[in-house]
């Protein structure tokens, strides 16, 4: 069997990994488009920062230690057309156009960074100290303008998580940065209440945030860049001159070479596949950002994460070798370190919940992260959402200093949803205790338990909720 991943990323080597660990005997070749198979891009934010000192340590694997495993690597090669009939995929690489024949498909294209429509942005680029963040390419020029340019202040546009890490990293690099985002809050996939607690976190590491700011325009002027923006509420103008301009905005599914090989697509233009990571073209599978995700409570979603991106494209590469596993689908968790804080969910806020037809209830709860009186207890910030009909588990959400493992409380939350847990069956689990690290209630269970509380009250009669004074803490 000859296996070709178009992709070299997350999705694209797990699924050749894979192959090669079902069937040793198959022939896998992987396409990229560039030069930097199997590196962690999650890790980007952490060389530009410093942290990590050499880029190449942000490999998961070399390219020698791929090709020792048996993996043919096919470098610089862009995929331009699909020969579905045919077998074959065209490509332009270094010396032209060439045909790649397969018996077995897995396309793992993943997603391209959005460019906001913000006058100037189309003329301006990483020459100019205007970057997208999206590849370990993206990584060298940001680094290249940092150190060509004496960078001393940075614009920020976009304050998802990537755009918070970022601005944790230039911070590390003595740059004053500003961060603009459009909505009211940054991290805006959390709740407000979270999200100001992140807010005042940047602040007190001096980032200057401005929310509910669009950006209208970005031009060089004088050798520096000029970023021009106003409040949504209010249009006087509001203007940077600073000598770097991150875009960190989102990113869209590149699910056009599958598309236009005849592969059924979303409107979005991330690529239908079944849970076997099928797509609907024969002999032709798909993994990671460039998909359509399933997502154990909403069904469909787009979720681009790396976490995702490795289990979809482990799934494809077992089934193109002849298995027939299922992706077991995501709950969307996710947590992302902000200077001395963790913020993370799993599951559905509120109002994702409402729009998926639940009946939630969200409660907030502050809970130390083990007892009192042991030293360094700090506060963790919980909000909880279940459905008030069925006490169905729906997410929670997250936010506490690094010390308090916000990333792994996130982690039983998410073990109760992929166990279809009730909110109330959080207290019945048994989480460990030890005076230093935990409570007999630990801080999930101290938040889940007013949970209960209200859901069990007459909706007439909820009180708004409080943080809970749980009993025998
Ligand atoms: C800065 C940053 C930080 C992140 N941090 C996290 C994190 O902390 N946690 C997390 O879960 N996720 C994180 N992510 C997201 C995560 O990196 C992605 O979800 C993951 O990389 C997706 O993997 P993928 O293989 O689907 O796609 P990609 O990583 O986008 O790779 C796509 C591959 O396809 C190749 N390609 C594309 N088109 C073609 C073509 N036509 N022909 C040939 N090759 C092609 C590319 O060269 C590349 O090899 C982060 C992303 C970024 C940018």
């Amino acid at each position: 069997v000859r296996l070709l991943t178009v992709g070299g990323s997350d999705g694209g080597i797990s699924a050749a990994l894979r192959a090669l660990e079902v069937d040793p005997g198959v022939e896998v070749t992987v396409m990229l488009a560039d030069a930097y198979p199997n590196f962690s891009v999650c890790g980007i934010p952490y060389y530009l920062s410093g942290d990590v000192a050499d880029w190449r340590d942000l490999a998961h694997r070399s390219g020698s230690d791929l090709e020792a495993l048996g993996i043919h690597l096919v470098t610089d090669t862009t995929a331009r057309s699909i020969d579905v009939d045919g077998h074959h995929v065209i490509a332009d690489g270094p010396t032209g156009e060439w045909q790649v024949p397969y018996d077995k498909l897995v396309i793992a294209t993943g997603a391209v960074p959005v460019r906001p429509p913000i006058a100037g942005l189309d003329r301006y680029g990483p020459a100019d100290g205007v970057h997208l963040l999206h590849t370990i390419g993206d990584a060298h020029a940001v680094m290249a303008t940092i150190t060509d340019r004496a960078v001393s202040a940075a614009v920020i546009i976009g304050a998802g998580y990537i755009g918070l890490e970022m601005a944790e990293a230039l911070t590390a690099r003595g740059i004053a940065v500003t961060q603009l985002e459009q909505l009211p809050q940054v991290l805006p996939t959390l709740d407000p209440q979270l999200g100001q607690i992140v807010a005042d976190e940047l602040d007190a590491h001096g980032v200057e945030v401005h929310t509910a700011t669009r950006v209208t325009s970005v031009e060089v002027d004088g050798g520096r860049l000029v970023v021009r923006a106003a409040r949504t509420d209010d249009p006087a103008p509001l203007q940077w001159s600073v000598d770097l301009v991150m875009v960190v905005t989102g990113v869209t599914p590149d699910g056009h070479l599958a598309a236009s090989a005849g592969a059924d697509v979303t409107p979005r233009g991330a690529i239908r596949v079944d849970r076997c990571m099928r797509t609907n073209l024969p002999d032709v599978y798909a993994a990671g950002d460039c998909v359509i995700t399933h997502h154990i409570l909403l069904g469909e979603s787009y979720l681009p994460l790396g976490t995702t991106a490795h289990k979809q494209g482990r799934i494809a590469g077992e089934n193109a070798t002849g298995g027939h596993r299922q992706f077991a689908g995501s709950a969307g968790t996710q947590a992302v370190k902000v200077f001395d804080l963790v913020a993370a969910r799993t599951g559905l806020r509120d109002h994702e919940a409402t729009a998926a037809g639940y009946q939630p209830i969200t409660v907030a709860a502050t809970a130390d992260d083990h007892k009192a009186y042991y030293p360094g207890a700090q506060t963790i910030h919980l909000r909880t959402t279940g459905d008030r009909g069925t006490g169905r588990l729906l997410g929670v959400q997250m936010v506490g200093a690094i010390a308090t493992a916000v990333h792994k409380r996130i982690d039983t939350a998410a073990t109760a949803l992929f166990a279809h847990l009730d909110v109330d069956q959080l207290n019945d689990l048994d989480l460990s205790y030890t005076p230093p690290l935990g409570s007999p209630w630990d801080a999930l269970q101290a938040a889940v338990q007013p949970w209960v509380l209200q859901a069990s009250t007459p909706a007439w009669s909820a009180a708004t909720p409080t943080s809970p004074t749980p009993s025998a803490r």
